[in-house]
């Protein structure tokens, strides 16, 4: 895990004064950290029977798309409002800096499909409530919520009570 930590930069005051930024990009960037983050997030949910995997705009893409392949099973995107192309349902939410809403392709996941919701960061849990909210009602079957990083003061888990909720990282 400190081999993951490590490759992890924090950036003070990004996006904006007082948010400390968790940026993924020197992991990614690394063979070895980037192929070890996936093998942690996906190796719990290995035979369990999941159908699909859900990210989230736009690093849950990153993560979720090759958690995905790793897993042998198809991926879903979450995105902001105003991109899917075909008809979506809608959630709005509070982030750790502004609010938002997020969309996802109405007809994307099919009625008791093993779903797994994978993004990047949880904070204070908004963005994932609302996605966990998405999925089961499309009628997925929510198998669980992982994240590569846990911001744990911010309490995000509490936001996803009754769910079942993994990270690999905890700050
Ligand atoms: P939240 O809804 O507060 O849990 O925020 C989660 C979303 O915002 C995730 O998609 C993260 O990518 C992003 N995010 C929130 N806080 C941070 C942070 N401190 N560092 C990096 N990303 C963050």
């Amino acid at each position: 895990m400190d081999a993951l930590k490590s490759r992890i930069r924090s950036v003070p005051d990004f996006p904006k004064p007082g948010i400390l930024f968790y940026d993924i990009t020197t992991l990614l960037r690394d063979a070895e950290g980037f192929k070890a983050a996936i093998d942690a997030i996906a190796s719990p949910y290995a035979g369990q029977g999941i159908a699909l995997v859900v990210g989230i705009e736009s690093r849950g893409f990153i993560l979720g798309a090759a958690v995905a392949d790793r897993l042998g099973v198809g991926f879903c995107p979450i995105r902001k409002p105003g991109k899917l192309p075909a008809k979506t349902i809608k959630e709005s939410f509070n982030l750790e800096y502004g609010s938002d809403a997020i969309e996802i392709h109405a007809d994307a996941v099919d009625p008791g499909q093993k779903v797994l919701i994978v993004d990047d960061v949880l904070a204070t849990g908004g963005t994932a409530r609302a996605a966990a909210r998405l999925v089961k009602s499309l009628g997925g079957d929510l198998r669980g919520l992982a994240f590569l990083i846990e911001l744990e003061a911010l309490n995000g888990r509490k936001q996803l009570e009754g769910e079942r909720v993994y990270s690999v990282l905890k700050y």
